[in-house]
């Protein structure tokens, strides 16, 4: 008999590219067929089969309160109720603007759009505006959106251009980006050294989710600081993934820098499209209308979806979420890590926040050629067998994961359990 997700994957091949929207969702790095979604709640999700997991991707990290969060949803229930949008300033996204630039030291101005690629995408385009200057820099890894000049993998030696990872991005956007190793000071300061006042901005993950997790190294964010002041090139700190996820003042302040420019997503949505970009007054008053630099979006600011937004956005910033969120998470890894070790499988975990790391490699990855030579099959045989558990990581060996603050105690010894028993088999 066919499942009802193997039923949708078939047809949905027949009219969307892949049969998903963003291709990660296809499974094609794990195999299998990917879960339809029918309903979400706190924790949990029923896929269309009406099988039920214990959701551990959040909708990929804005779901920080978990699915349907009641409050989230009234807010939205009755904001929706006065008009979806109005393509005009509202009182809304003064409040969320407010919240934010209040919050953040560095986030002296904001502006709001609907995803982080925009977020990032308009951030590069501030950035040399303001400074007259086209090369970028950016590291081996870490995914900053899909605008072109951020679609570009690392050239064959360290002062040369990269080259494009996606067709259709034409080879000569790639002469203005370069793509440097994450965590390596050396190389930072040599290419600082070299070509300091043609660099435009610095934009990097301050901890890396998008190469599963790795972590900044003592040192990392401040020497990117250093030389982006010393040279006169524009701190971008890419918090769509980290903001408001592994911290109350997202990375910046867990590691203690202040940004030029900060963009945001994710969780800044609730679970609703939004993304921000903002930081220093006198460059974000570079983008029109006060300035030159040209940046827009008809359903910017929605007021639907900024509501999601501020509920969560108080709800996580309260005392003692984060200390709350990270000790569930922590329990999670170790928890993991144990069950492994008991099985003689070589794993390890890692959390920062709310965000966590597994790896099949004997202690957790610092750069993007440590991540590739984890054990990618034992992942693979490991995540089938935890999705027949019932628990729904994310499809692939390079991603981080997600705890919400609606995963119980019980939910996260549920999955260590549901884990020891995959472990064992993996081992067997
Ligand atoms: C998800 C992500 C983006 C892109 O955000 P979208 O909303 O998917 O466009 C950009 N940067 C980082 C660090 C991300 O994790």
């Amino acid at each position: 008999m066919t499942s009802r997700n193997d039923q949708l994957f078939e047809q949905s091949q027949k009219c969307i590219p892949g049969g998903v929207n963003s291709p990660v969702r296809a499974f094609r790095s794990v195999g299998g067929t990917p879960r339809f979604f029918a309903k979400g709640e706190g924790s949990r999700v029923w896929d269309a089969d009406g099988k039920v997991y214990l959701d551990y991707v959040g909708s990929w990290g804005p779901l920080i309160l978990g699915h349907a969060d009641p409050d989230t949803v009234r807010a939205v229930q009755e904001t929706a109720a006065l008009g979806l949008t109005f393509g005009a300033p509202t009182a809304k996204e003064l409040e969320i603007a407010e919240f934010l630039t209040g919050w953040l030291p560095g986030l002296e101005k904001v502006r709001l759009v609907s995803s982080g690629t925009e977020a990032t995408m308009s951030a590069i385009r501030l950035a040399r505006g303001h400074t007259g200057r086209d090369l970028l820099i950016k590291f081996e890894g870490c995914y900053h959106g899909h605008a072109d000049s951020l679609l570009i993998k690392a050239g064959s030696g360290l002062l040369t251009f990269g080259s494009p990872s996606s067709a259709g991005v034409p080879a000569d956007t790639s002469k203005h980006t370069l793509v440097l190793d994450y965590n390596n000071i050396e190389q930072v300061n040599a290419v600082f050294a070299e070509r300091g006042n043609e660099i435009a901005c610095v934009i990097v993950e301050p901890v890396a989710g998008n190469m599963n997790l790795v972590k900044p190294a003592p040192g990392f964010l401040q020497c990117l600081r250093e030389n982006c002041t010393k040279h006169g090139a524009v701190l971008i700190l890419d918090e769509v993934m980290t903001g408001f996820r592994v911290g109350p003042k997202c990375a910046q302040g867990l590691y203690g820098i202040v940004p030029d420019l900060t963009t945001l997503g994710k969780v800044i949505g609730g679970g609703m499209p939004v993304g921000a970009f903002g930081g220093k007054a006198e460059i974000m008053d570079k983008l029109a209308p006060n300035g030159p630099v040209y940046q827009a979006g008809t359903l910017s600011g929605n007021p639907v979806a900024v509501a999601a937004g501020l509920v969560t956005l108080r709800k996580v910033t309260a005392p003692g979420f984060f200390d709350a969120l990270g000790a569930k998470t922590r329990r999670l890894v170790e928890g993991l890590a144990a069950a492994a070790k008991a099985a003689g499988v070589v794993f390890s975990a890692q959390s920062v926040g709310g965000m966590f790391g597994i790896y099949f490699s004997a202690k957790a990855p610092t750069g993007y050629a440590e991540v590739m030579a984890c054990d990618k099959e034992a992942f693979n045989r490991f995540y089938h067998l935890m999705l027949l558990e019932g628990v729904y990581l994310a499809p692939s060996a390079f991603e981080a994961g997600f705890v919400s603050a609606a995963h119980s105690d019980a939910d996260i010894d549920a999955t260590i359990a549901a884990a020891r028993r995959c472990f064992v088999k993996l081992a067997g």
